[in-house]
């Protein structure tokens, strides 16, 4: 290569600077969130429905969906987060093809049973399949690949689209004919490294579902198809759910209701008489109900006791897992037929068998009765009373064994029901929950293995030893739905909202900027980099540590009432305002509220979506809030409300910073000791003070800056909320009229002067014992530079009321003035 040639290859300086400087910032307008409505919106707590109103998900057809800029945002985060937790236990990440060959399966044997596959056939008449899971794929790649040669374990995972030829597909995302999975699977080499394994995995998806900071169960569950012994799900809680999960209050008993833990059983062959057979075995305190087996041959008839319950009702108590698994060896139990129908089909089937005894029961028409633990096995033989009008069968009783090998239960027949008394530890209680399973871990030993010989050579007898093998699943798609469902506001029509956890909300802040300037572009684009470049955990961790450097203003074309703005100037620390503010409605699709980092979307009344969300546990803030009867009370409430959730500094719209919030301390304070700035809005040192303020020093609260949950706005909040749910409760409220109490003492900066005074002589929090007198307004009268009392700094008359020309305010030019309020009343245009 020439030195020519070579100049035109080699990167060059300016373009590689060039290059390197391209800033990517994600702009709100850039997002393609289209407004889609689902056709299925009469059905408004489907959180698919929700996803897809707002713009996260698109659905072409029934069970297919496709993911939108947001919702792909959420997913990518779940897929990242899922990376970390496989990657802390030393998995590898792979991505194999959704193809695989029908030849596959057969071997494993799965083809047949595979009803839900999704199958093809190409135009060399070879048949495939859309793979709904990869145990055959993995195995077999796995043993073409050389097994493992340098360690005696692996762990592969991957993260992909998988299908399902779903007959009704049902519940959005929840269940679709396409969805998105990781699956992992382990292989071993004994079965004791195979169960360590699994509760390694185990631990890491506890690790996983904690960070991701949703409530879940982690439930012992049935193997079902997947073959093996040991499993475990993970179930959200939803009373929608598909899935059943009963928890102890007190232990770690947690299980499926599918799930049936090994059976202590006995089966005895019942005195032989010539006609035996449909006898009435159900007495006064117990029940029975009827069951046929797959074959036909075999009546299966349940007995358990009554319990003070009805016929009915102790019948349909009955869990037909639990019949199955009893069963299991002795009659395959089909539990799709009714009672009658099956009683009817054995009646009419009277011809014997000739096959003779197998298996120790034989393949005759026999019934088997099935006892619940309750009824007494002694009991019940005393009483048995063949029914001699039907031919000639076989009795043959199912009970529980007396003597139990360690880990096995008694038959338990019933179906648990809330307040039962845990089996495991016999003092907690059992809480009965539908929910949504998400993640799933199998042991599968060696089911796969054995099938496509995965074996390697036993040190000591060099003899082919199979691989015990585990799979272990988290349903992606179905989270994104499950999660947003979880945080979902119930109960309001028409309004919705989505919160997501913050691990995955697919924003965390939004910068709102000014157009109106280059310089204020510039300083939006700054703020967004400082932030872009900042570990998030600063954020958290110093919410109220602030640098005030840009005032950024901007009016988006949303209608959002109050708005959010940051301010920094270092990328350690931030600044917020918080406005009132109004805009025009263009869109129902708002999501440009996003206060610190939980990514909200909101409808147009932002305010009580968002004291909806954020007090959504105290609901007497949120009643408080809604009976308010006038916009100004509701402001004055909201600026109390996101400062007690948020921290940060709340300041009126029609205010103007003149000062960088930095500056309000001299430099050197020690800022750490600070909890809450309050400036002074009046100090009238004349006679008659009372007929123009509330306080004799009055504080305003157009501009407060505070740490989350200061002890001043829980007393402001909890004095407003008090006071207004007792007018409410008196009839005292009527919206849009003006109630007896005075806005200055109701929720104004009355109330809010006390709250602090309030504070500076509560026992709680300061030591009042030194002291001769109360804290009053005496102790600041006409300061002129910053007092701190305990974490609390009261500011100057000028610093928040700069030029207004008495009390000794200051002009705006002074130095102690930082904020500039211009009274224009911006809460009395609008409701
Ligand atoms: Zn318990």
């Amino acid at each position: 290569m020439g030195t020519g040639l070579l100049r035109q290859w080699l990167p060059r300086s300016s373009r590689r600077l060039h290059t390197a400087g391209v800033k990517a910032r994600q702009r709100r307008g850039d997002i393609w969130v289209p407004q889609c409505i689902s056709n299925n919106a009469a059905q408004p707590d489907n959180s698919t429905v929700h996803l897809i109103n707002a713009g996260f998900v698109y659905q072409p057809n029934a069970g297919v969906f496709h993911f939108l800029p947001l919702g792909l945002r959420v997913l990518e985060k779940i897929e990242r987060l899922v990376d970390r937790h496989m990657r802390s236990v030393g998995a590898s990440k792979a991505a194999l093809s959704s193809l695989s060959r029908q030849s596959l399966w057969q071997k494993s044997g799965r083809l047949s049973a595979g009803g839900e596959l999704f199958r093809l056939r190409d135009r060399s008449r070879v048949d495939w399949l859309l793979a709904p899971t990869h145990e055959e794929e993995f195995t077999e790649m796995v043993r073409h690949g050389g097994t493992l040669r340098t360690s005696t374990q692996l762990r592969l995972y991957q993260i992909g689209r998988k299908y399902r030829d779903e007959l009704r597909p049902r519940g959005g995302l929840l269940r679709g004919k396409e969805f998105i999975m990781k699956d992992l699977y382990t292989f071993d080499r004994t079965p004791e490294a195979a169960l360590a394994t699994y509760d390694e995995i185990r631990a890491a998806y506890r690790n996983f579902f904690d960070e991701l900071g949703l409530p879940y169960a982690e439930a012992r569950a049935d193997s079902g198809t997947m073959g093996g012994s040991l499993s475990h799900e993970y179930h959200f809680p939803d009373d929608q759910g598909e899935d059943t999960v009963i928890v102890c209050s007190n232990c770690e008993h947690a299980r499926n209701v599918e799930f049936v833990p090994t059976l202590a059983r006995s089966i005895t062959k019942l005195p032989n008489k010539r006609a035996q057979a449909l006898a009435d075995a159900a007495s006064s305190t117990t029940v029975s109900r009827d069951f046929i087996s797959e074959d036909r041959s075999t009546l299966v008839r349940v007995l358990v006791s009554k319990n003070g319950k009805s016929d009915t009702e102790a019948k349909s108590s009955v869990n037909t897992h639990v019949v199955k698994a009893a069963l299991f060896g002795h009659a395959e139990v089909d539990t799709g037929i009714q009672e009658e129908a099956a009683r009817k089909i054995f009646l009419s089937n009277p011809s014997l068998s000739q096959e003779g005894e197998k298996d120790g029961i034989g393949r005759r028409r026999r019934i088997i009765y099935l006892l619940d633990k309750s009824v007494d096995f002694e009991h019940f033989l005393a009483g048995f009373e063949p029914d001699e009008s039907v031919g000639e069968v076989e009795a043959w009783a199912m009970h529980s064994s007396p003597d139990r090998e360690s880990g096995a239960s008694p038959i338990d027949l019933l179906i648990p029901s809330k307040g039962d008394v845990c089996p495991s530890c016999k003092t907690g209680v059992l809480s009965v929950q539908n929910s949504i399973e998400i993640g799933h871990t199998f042991h599968l030993g060696t089911r796969y293995s054995s099938k496509f010989n995965l074996v390697y050579l036993a040190e000591q007898s060099k003899l082919p030893t199979l691989y015990q093998m585990g799979c272990h699943g988290i349903g992606v798609s179905r989270l994104v739905a499950a999660a947003a469902r979880l945080r979902a506001p119930t109960g309001k029509e028409k309004s919705w909202s989505l919160q997501w956890p913050k691990v995955i909300a697919p924003y965390h802040v939004t910068v709102i900027g000014s157009t109106e300037s280059p310089d204020q572009i510039q300083a939006s684009h700054e703020m967004y980099d400082a932030l872009e470049s900042t570990q998030t955990k600063h954020f958290i961790e110093y919410p109220v540590k602030y640098h005030v450097k840009y005032h950024v203003k901007y009016h988006v074309k949303y209608r959002v009432k109050y708005r959010v703005k940051y301010h920094v100037d270092h990328p350690i620390e931030h600044y917020r305002y918080i406005e009132r503010y109004q805009f025009d409605v263009h869109s129902s699709h708002i999501f440009d509220i996003c206060i610190r980092f939980d990514h909200t979307v909101v409808t147009d009344d932002a305010a009580v979506e968002m004291i909806n969300s954020l007090y959504a546990s105290i609901r007497e803030v949120v009643e408080a809030y809604e009976a308010l009867p006038l916009p100004v009370f509701k402001a004055d409430f909201f600026r109390y409300l996101i400062l007690l959730a948020r921290g940060g500094i709340y300041s009126d719209i029609d205010t103007r910073a003149l000062k960088s919030a930095l500056k309000w301390l001299p430099s050197g304070y020690d800022r750490s000791t600070v909890g809450l700035v309050a400036g002074i809005e009046a100090d009238p040192d004349r006679p008659d003070w009372a007929e123009w303020y509330a306080r004799r020093v009055q504080l305003c609260q157009w501009t407060i800056q505070a740490k989350v949950g200061h002890p001043v706005l829980v007393d402001v909040v909890a004095a407003i909320t008090e006071e207004t749910l007792d007018m409410k409760k008196k009839n005292m409220l009527t919206k849009g009229e003006e109630p007896q109490k005075s806005v200055m003492e109701f929720t104004g900066p009355g109330i809010w002067t006390d709250a602090v005074f309030n504070y500076f002589n509560n026992p709680d929090y300061f030591d009042v014992r030194s002291r001769t007198s109360n804290v009053s307004y005496s102790d600041f009268f006409s300061i002129t530079q910053p007092k701190q009392m305990g974490d609390v700094v009261i500011l100057p008359i000028t610093s928040f009321s700069p030029g207004v020309g008495h009390m000794g305010s200051k002009a705006t030019s002074n130095p102690m003035a930082f904020v500039k309020h211009a009274f224009k009343g911006s809460w009395k245009s609008h409701g």
